[in-house]
């Protein structure tokens, strides 16, 4: 049945993507193509979710048992919304137990739509503030782990008297910000069973702060063999919440490069092209290091270190990482006299990365002990 009703969808949106690079079409035609574009994506939304909805319920979804990383779920859930958080300039805040197994077996995809729906909502119906997820190990018996999961906003908040109709489909409150924001209203029914599939529970917390609150349990299996693995596996990663990192890099491919590295990890990663907009980035967000080019055109990498220096207290200021191409003696001890916290020089390396994000995390800790 999806198929049939897919097909066409792919049809209709298809053609007008062909459409819209056809040439000399004036701009009423091509908005008119944009319309019909917007709005079959939206009906392929729908159809999507209605297809997904009656399938989970009429009990033919089964969740895969597959080994998967819970900060790495959480951290591609969180780059699907980061455009939104930063057009939006809300903060966002992970905090993962130290005591997650790794890897969990479960049904990753299923368990990264319901975050999806929960993080997305939280950004979505959130002006200014913040969203916090925080997942913990609750219980631990033999091969099952339970997970408590929350997501919390500071956004328009739900009326108590309406928080346990919207987990029934095509349910959604008409407040402000729904008239303006996109649903179908079958996120949270879609998500309550597959939940309930995962032996867990949703609900939304009773607080009098303002935003709200939605947590969930939910069952994974681990794995006696990997136990030991574990152990010996988190002592080597040194597993900290994810970092925010700005690469400040002219040469797009050496930014790509340097990027894919460091988001394989789990970190995320923001990108300026010269010393000035580093600047600027550094002020506007909170970043745990950045990779710092030397040479980029309008300000260099130096002066660009030495100006943050001076803008940022000690405390707020990233760990600044220098990239050079000259490994020159005399070089790294410049780098380190503009304030400079760390020195690598190009081809950079996978290895190198991921030490200076070792020396980080150690550095952090002592801070902390
Ligand atoms: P959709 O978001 O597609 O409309 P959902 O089932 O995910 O559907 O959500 C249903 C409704 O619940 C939303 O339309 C909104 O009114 C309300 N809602 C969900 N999450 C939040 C939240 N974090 N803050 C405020 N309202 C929310």
């Amino acid at each position: 049945m999806s198929h049939e009703i897919r097909t066409p969808m792919n049809g209709v949106i298809g053609m007008t993507d062909l459409l819209l690079d056809t040439p000399g079409l004036s701009l009423e035609q091509k908005e008119y193509i944009q319309i019909i574009q917007k709005s079959g994506d939206s009906l392929l939304t729908i159809i999507n979710d209605i297809l997904d909805f009656s399938k989970i319920e009429s009990g033919k979804t089964d969740l895969a048992v597959d080994p998967f990383d819970l900060q790495e779920i959480v951290t591609e859930t969180v780059q699907i919304v980061k455009p939104l958080i930063r057009e939006k300039k809300l903060d966002i805040h992970i905090s993962l137990d130290e005591a997650l197994p790794i890897p969990l077996y479960g049904d990753a995809p299923r368990l990264k739509q319901v975050l999806t729906n929960l993080i997305g909502n939280a950004v979505k119906f959130t002006l200014e503030g913040s969203v916090d997820i925080e997942a913990r190990v609750k219980e631990q018996c033999e091969e099952n782990v339970y997970l408590h999961f929350k997501v919390k906003d500071t956004g328009v908040g739900i009326p108590v008297e309406k928080r346990q109709q919207l987990f029934e489909p095509f349910y959604q409150l008409d407040n402000y910000m729904t008239r303006k924001t996109q649903g179908t209203g079958l996120g949270l029914a879609i998500s309550k069973k597959l939940i309930e599939l995962m032996h867990g529970d949703i609900w939304i917390e009773d607080s009098d702060e303002p935003g709200t609150t939605f947590v969930f349990t939910a069952c994974f299996k681990i794995k006696n063999e990997d136990v030991g693995q574990h152990i010996e596996s988190s002592q080597k990663k040194s597993r900290g919440t994810p970092l925010h990192i700005l690469i400040a890099e002219d040469n797009e491919m050496n930014q790509l490069v340097l990027s894919k590295m460091i988001e394989k990890k789990g970190h995320f990663v923001d990108h300026v092209v010269d010393g000035k907009e580093a600047i600027e980035a550094v002020q506007r967000n909170v970043y745990d290091i950045v990779f710092m080019d030397v040479h980029m055109p309008k300000l260099d990498g130096l002066e660009a270190t030495r100006a943050i220096k001076e803008k940022l207290s000690s405390e707020e200021c990233p760990y600044i990482v220098a990239v050079t191409a000259n490994a020159l003696r005399g070089d790294r001890d410049r780098c380190l006299k503009a304030g400079m916290d760390e020195y690598i020089s190009k081809p950079i390396k996978s290895e190198s990365i991921y030490q200076v994000i070792e020396t980080y995390y150690n550095k952090k800790q002592m801070n902390h002990s």
